[in-house]
């Protein structure tokens, strides 16, 4: 699932989001908070504003689809959208990730 967003339309997405980043609801939104993925306290010199829904696929520069993420989390998720990323956190904090080679398989 690829949408072709216009450039013109993820260039005044990016604007917005901008913008937003310089208002009164980011900016004590980001006051004292967390990375809206893995929960982590950011401070506020290190916040990154995140699409959940990145402009690549569709999603817009809304409060509602702005998120503050960390720095490791925005870098990792790039272009996967939150639900796709939730998933791969998911994986794993639960450790059943394939690259586990250790048997979980135990004598209970
Ligand atoms: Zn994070």
């Amino acid at each position: 699932m690829y949408l072709d967003i216009p450039e013109s339309v993820r260039k005044k997405e990016r604007q917005k989001a901008k913008d937003l980043k310089k208002s009164r609801w980011w900016q004590n939104l980001i006051q004292d908070t967390e990375c809206y993925y893995c929960q982590t306290p950011i401070q506020r010199a290190q916040v990154t504003m995140d699409h959940i829904v990145p402009i690549s696929r569709g999603g817009k520069s809304t409060r509602g689809n702005l998120v503050p993420c960390c720095k490791t989390c925005n870098v990792q998720k790039r272009s996967l959208t939150a639900v796709e990323w939730t998933e791969y956190l998911n994986q794993e904090l639960s450790g059943t990730a394939p690259s586990s080679t250790q048997s979980e398989a135990g004598t209970e």
